[in-house]
């Protein structure tokens, strides 16, 4: 050991050695652990976590120790070990005590330097002892003084690592020890204290019911209350005079001799531990330790043990709660967005510096997300009960298909999202999530029935580069729609053209969002007319269809197909409804307006509005068409609403009701797209409808002359469409023809009886502007057959 010049005493000069016996005598006046403290650190350092007890031990003894003059000398166990106890360390307050340096000292027979302490019956026994010695100086003088002597139970293997530094022989790290500490020769003080010290233990601690200890030296306990022996169910004398480090658990042993080697210091500490009672139970608890000195002995302390094992485990259980499905019991969302962050490049380092490099992922990982196809009918048509039951089983298969340390969680209602560790490449994806869809082919026994349960797997690979775990979570959920849009049972991975048609979405629905709350979603007019006949050609204009238009800032147009279904994706239908309404409202009125000013004998007679299911049944729907019909100073006769049969069917009675008020106050209705529904003639009979618009798909193969099949004139088709013509008659209904795009189509309608008719053979929806001009022209149209040449001009 390091010491400085000026506390080396010149070997064997007395002088020195008597100055040093005055200092050390008054222990309690020592400042704690100085020396000790250090070869604790010290030897803590080289030894870490993986400190045996007896080191442990051994070295809390020193760090109490502080620099008192304390040695290490060897333990022979008689018979076998016949030899005498030798010195195998020193510290320097007892080498310049006896005026040597601590090297000096090393493998003396430790009765050459305190005179009894070799005596038989001294060093024998395995509890702690005190006896009375006589230190023997380098010079020869013999000085009375007291030994207090712990044994330290296990081998102390672990001092080999520092013996160097410590001076300590190879020796020491086979053999057991005894830590010799010389304690004050006034005798009566520190007895009179430690009588003190013992009464005032007895009053405060000896019947109270928390567990205290009372420890003199290291980490030595001298007195525990029936409260403490209570607890780790060993009698309080058998405590007394033993490390309690043996009731330790062995992982938290290391923490301990840390907490205690600061108490040792003068620090207060509070830590948690985990002890073994004799019977073998595990507590856990909070020790508290306050540092105290007992003259004569060093630095010790005394605490409370509090038993907080039943209190854990409540707050385990919270917290296993906060993390996991308490169905399944598998890890819930929390617990998988954790999981994933940990994974993640921004999980791992969350001070990363944006756009800096991220490490790679050591090996791939797959996110695996489990849809069920029909889990709603199971769960509408059965019970909760039985949907629960399918859950926990699908939970049971999906554990036992993955390997020991993938994840398994139940994000929330039948989702499931599986984290699998190494999968290097397309095959062993494959692999997985087939293995997944075949652990859910054999039928799910619920209430004696057996369920089929088909499941849709959605698949993203972690590829270490940013982004966090709610984007994965989000990717995973687009793959797993794109598997089921696929129609269900199968799987998908997210490729890159997936993820861009799914950002490209969210953008549009971003944008159309913006268009909607800034009104610059436009509407199109198409004309409904009177068709033309062969004597009058032209048509006349009936009333408008209002068509919502888009054009995207960037993409150009958006065709209504596509924004319609962003729009139904991100609900938005009811806002758009109500915004062409409202466009379509102020146009008309203003068209009249415009025409009475002009005086032009044709306005629309009606605007007809597309209004999809949601917005029928939108909470204040029909009051909202009527306060939007009545600010462009229209009546609800002025309207058409177009409601198509899938929308009527899908909550018939709630929309029947909406449409009947509306009908009753004046407002027309039509059934759009008639026949591509569900149509049936007894549900026919009572739609709350005034107008059949006969979808284009029947008007499209109306063909004049005779069918091949030999029907019919005009073959099936014209068949169709003269039934759908005669049933409205009869049902009182007027009928639209939808997309007549050439004059045999309407030649066939014309000939049927059909009144009215809409497509690009009169014109193509257009804006506001460009109708205003056909209602100059007088409302009329001209038929213009598209894809047909242009009239020859023949010359003159
Ligand atoms: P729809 O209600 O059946 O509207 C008629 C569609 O047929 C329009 O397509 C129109 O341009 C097209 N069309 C008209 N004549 C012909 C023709 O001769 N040949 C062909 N091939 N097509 C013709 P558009 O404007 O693309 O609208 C598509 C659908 O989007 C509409 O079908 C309607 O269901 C929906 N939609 C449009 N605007 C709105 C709206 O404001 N609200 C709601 N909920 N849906 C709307
Ligand atoms: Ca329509
Ligand atoms: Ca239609």
């Amino acid at each position: 050991m390091a010491t400085s010049p000026g506390r080396v005493h010149p070997r064997g000069q007395l002088g020195g050695a008597a100055c040093r016996w005055g200092s050390w005598c008054g222990t309690d006046r020592v400042p704690p652990s100085r020396t000790g403290r250090r070869v604790f650190d010290e030897v803590w350092r080289s030894q870490g976590e993986d400190v045996a007890p007896g080191v442990a031990a051994a070295l809390l003894h020193l760090a109490a120790a502080g620099d008192q003059p304390v040695l290490v000398v060897s333990r022979p166990r008689p018979p076998e070990a016949p030899e005498r106890p030798r010195v195998r360390w020193a510290n320097a307050t007892l080498a310049a005590l006896l005026g040597l340096a601590p090297g000096d000292l090393v493998d003396l027979a430790v009765g050459r330097v305190l005179r009894g302490a070799d005596a038989p019956g001294a060093l024998v026994r395995e509890r702690c002892t005190r006896f009375a010695v006589e230190a023997v100086t380098a010079s020869g003088e013999a000085r009375a003084t007291e030994v207090a002597a712990w044994p330290v139970p296990e081998r102390v293997s672990g001092f080999g690592a520092v013996s160097e530094r410590l001076h300590v022989g190879a020796a020491l790290a086979a053999e057991d020890h005894w830590v010799l500490q010389l304690v004050s020769p006034d005798d009566e003080r520190s007895r009179a204290a430690l009588r003190a010290a013992e009464e005032r233990f007895a009053t405060l601690a000896q019947d109270s019911p928390v567990p205290t200890l009372v420890s003199d030296v290291g980490a030595r306990l001298s007195r525990v209350n029936d409260a403490f022996a209570a607890l780790l169910g060993v009698p309080a004398p058998q405590l007394c005079g033993t490390g309690w480090l043996a009731h330790v658990l062995d992982d938290e042993r290391a923490r301990l001799a840390q907490a205690v080697a600061d108490v040792l210091a003068g620090e207060r500490v509070t830590f948690d531990t985990r002890l073994r009672t004799a019977a073998g139970l595990v507590r856990w608890v909070t020790v508290r330790l306050a540092p105290s000195r007992t003259p004569g002995y060093g630095a010790g302390f005394v605490g409370t043990v509090e038993d907080v094992t039943d209190r854990r485990a409540r707050e385990n259980r919270l917290a296993y709660q906060a993390q996991h499905d308490l169905l399944t019991g598998l890890p819930n969302r929390l617990a998988l967005l954790e999981h994933l962050g940990e994974l993640l490049p921004d999980g791992l380092c969350p001070d990363a510096v944006p756009g800096a490099p991220v490490p790679p992922l050591t090996a791939p990982v797959g996110v695996l997300m489990v849809d069920l196809d029909d889990f709603k009918t199971v769960n509408d048509g059965l019970g909760p009960e039985a949907g629960d039951a399918v859950l926990v089983e699908v939970a049971r298969r999906l554990v036992r298909t993955v390997r020991a340390g993938d994840l398994v969680s139940r994000p929330g209602g039948d989702e499931f999202v599986l984290v699998c560790h190494d999968l290097p490449d397309e095959a062993a994806v494959e692999a997985t999530a087939r293995r997944v869809l075949d652990a859910l082919v054999p039928p799910v026994e619920v209430n004696g029935l057996r369920l089929r349960v088909g499941a849709s797997v959605g698949v993203v690979m972690l590829t270490g580069g940013p982004g966090g775990a709610e984007e994965v979570v989000r990717d995973v959920g687009i793959a797993t729609h794109e598997a089921k849009a696929a129609g269900g049972g199968r799987w998908a991975l997210l490729d890159e053209e997936v993820r861009q048609r799914a950002r490209r979405s969210l953008r549009l629905v971003a944008d159309l969002r913006e268009a909607l709350a800034h009104g610059t979603l436009d509407v199109h007019y198409q004309p409904v007319v009177r068709p033309g006949t062969p004597t009058r050609p032209d048509a006349q204009l009936l009333s408008v269809e209002a068509l919502a238009r888009w054009r995207h800032p960037e993409l150009g147009p958006i065709d209504p197909a596509t924004f319609i279904d962003v729009a139904e994706r991100a609900n938005l239908v009811p806002v758009l409804d109500a915004h062409v309404l409202a466009v379509a409202c102020r146009d008309l009125a203003t068209w009249r307006t415009d025409a009475a000013a002009a005086g032009l004998p044709h306005v629309p007679r009606r605007v007809a509005v597309n209004v999809s299911a949601v917005s029928l049944s939108a909470d204040g729907f029909a009051d909202g068409v009527r306060r939007t019909v009545a600010a462009a100073g229209l009546e609800l006769d002025d309207v058409c609403l177009e409601v198509t049969e899938t929308a009527l069917a899908s909550d018939l009675r709630a929309c029947r009701a909406v449409l009947e008020e509306l009908r009753r106050d004046g407002a027309r209705v039509a059934i759009d797209d008639f026949g591509t529904g569900y149509s049936s003639l007894a549900y026919l009979v009572d739609l709350p409808a005034d107008h059949l618009k006969v979808d284009r798909s029947f008007v499209r193969d109306l063909r004049g002359g005779r069918g091949s099949s030999g029907g019919a004139r005009g073959g099936p088709a014209r068949a169709v469409a003269a039934a759908v013509v005669s049933l409205a008659r009869t049902l009182g209904l007027d009928v639209v023809a939808e997309g007549v795009e050439t004059h045999e189509q309407n030649a066939v309608l014309v000939e049927l009886g059909c009144e009215a008719v809409q497509g690009y053979l009169y014109a193509r929806p257009m804006s506001r502007e460009d109708l205003w001009r056909v209602l100059c022209d007088g409302g009329t149209l001209a038929p213009q057959q598209p894809g047909l040449p242009a009239p020859r001009q023949v010359p003159a």
